[in-house]
């Protein structure tokens, strides 16, 4: 009887899941399992305690998965000690003397470092370890160039690409086989979504197709997402997917499916398209991470000269607080610590207002948002960060945004504003 462990990290879904296809197409006894982090972000001199939005939305799609496992007569064993992933999950494969280690090769550094010691522990044991794709659009075989050869930005990332790739088709959900295992963990989070949250959605997979079904099939809002997608109130100026992107309750290629579906049952026009587009600006992020691994993370970036790295504690506070006079940046803070989330314009203006405003050190609020978004995803995150800071791929000295004709041609009335701040 072959057994493996089954680990899920930001892939907390059971369909178009290549790892979780191949762990049940080909192991007799499948231990899902997934290790419950220390809600804490670390940054350079320190770290920040999760959001208690983004810790909710969190346990919910863990619990999703659980309870759907325990529905097939198995169950998610979800670790909670303490020590390294790569100590926890060796301790959890020598407990059950497993055949293999099965799990989502995730593009970003540590998630890859992670994955190079399990393989050193596991080649002296013979266990054998396994890991697959499953977070982009495509396999990087199935890239039309090299990932050396990445391009240098965007555009001629997205030609490419749109020429000569398309992405596979979905993978199925496989069937689960039981599993007896005592596991009883509980989601820890208390949180109470605001009602004004342009973000009030529950994590889990059912909620991600909940959203996916609202946003296309029931109102069609995908139809003008390109005239709305730079809104910042309520919940449907934009798709809301990242979060659920971010976690794997939905995968990207299941999104672009039901986009392809929808342009042919219903219609298809330039927004239906820009959501694609979208979709591959997350997808050239993640290759990114994947090519360029800890630069991403370093305060130069992708460059060699270092930009500021001053850290001033009382201006980076104010930031933090939504206090620093400037009313589009402290009513995006506000809203970020209330709901855990941010639109894109929000984003890029606090993020510019950090770097080219403040002067501070980009990565203190790359960390904030990592700690804070409900979507934090690192490829996505830090590649945005570098690129405002202008040490990314395609640097541009000034990516300086102007708050105030900001808030004047994105919220002429001021109603942004005044839903979050006194
Ligand atoms: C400083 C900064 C940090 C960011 N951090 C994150 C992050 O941690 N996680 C994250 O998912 N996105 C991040 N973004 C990108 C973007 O702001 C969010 O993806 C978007 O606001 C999520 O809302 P939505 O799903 O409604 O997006 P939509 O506008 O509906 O877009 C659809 C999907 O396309 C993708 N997408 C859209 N814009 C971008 C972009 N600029 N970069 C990468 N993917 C994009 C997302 O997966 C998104 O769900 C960041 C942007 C900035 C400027």
């Amino acid at each position: 009887m072959k057994t493996c462990l089954l680990w899920f990290r930001n892939n907390l879904r059971i369909s178009d899941n290549l790892p979780v296809h191949y762990a049940y197409q080909n192991f007799d006894q499948v231990i899902p399992v997934f290790l419950y982090p220390t809600t804490h972000t670390e940054h350079p001199t320190g770290s920040f305690a999760w959001g208690k939005a983004k810790h909710r939305f969190f346990d919910e799609s863990i619990l999703w998965l659980k309870n759907t496992l325990e529905l097939d007569g198995s169950t998610l064993y979800v670790d909670t000690g303490s020590g390294s992933n790569v100590d926890r999950i060796q301790n959890l494969a020598a407990r059950w003397n497993v055949d293999a280690i099965i799990g989502p090769d995730e593009p970003s550094f540590n998630e890859q470092q992670e994955c190079i010691a399990i393989d050193h522990w596991a080649s002296g044991r013979n266990v054998k370890t396994i890991w697959k794709e499953e977070r982009t659009l495509f396999q990087q075989h199935e890239l039309p160039f090299e990932l050396a050869d990445l391009p240098q930005s965007f555009t001629p990332f997205r030609k490419k690409v749109e020429k000569y790739a398309t992405p596979a088709a979905v993978l199925p959900a496989p069937n689960i086989t039981s599993l007896e295992l005592d596991c009883h963990w509980e989601p820890t989070s208390d949180f109470s979504i605001p009602s004004n949250s342009a973000h009030p959605f529950h994590g889990g997979v059912a909620s991600a197709w909940d959203r996916l079904d609202h946003y296309l099939w029931n109102t069609e809002y995908i139809t003008t997402y390109k005239e709305t997608r730079n809104g910042m109130l309520g919940p449907d100026f934009s798709s809301k997917f990242s979060a659920f992107l971010a976690l794997g309750c939905i995968s990207a290629r299941e999104i672009y499916a039901e986009v392809k579906r929808f342009e042919h049952q219903v219609t298809s026009n330039e927004s239906t398209y820009w959501l694609y587009f979208e979709l591959l600006w997350r997808e050239y992020f993640q290759w990114i991470a994947r090519k360029h691994g800890r630069d991403l993370f370093l305060q130069g970036g992708l460059q060699p000269a270092k930009p500021r790295k001053n850290y001033r504690e009382k201006h980076f506070q104010k930031w933090t607080d939504g206090t620093t006079g400037d009313p589009l940046v402290d009513a995006n803070m506000v809203e970020l610590a209330t709901t855990g989330f941010m639109s894109n314009r929000g984003r890029q203006n606090v993020a510019s207002y950090l770097v080219h405003d403040l002067h501070l050190d980009w990565r203190y609020g790359a960390a904030w948002f990592e700690a804070h978004l409900v979507d934090h995803d690192p490829a996505s995150n830090y590649g945005n960060w570098l690129y405002i800071a202008g040490v990314g791929n395609d640097p541009r000295p000034f990516r300086k945004f102007n708050t105030k004709f900001q808030a004047e041609r994105y919220d002429p009335e001021g109603r942004y504003v005044n839903t979050w701040l006194d």
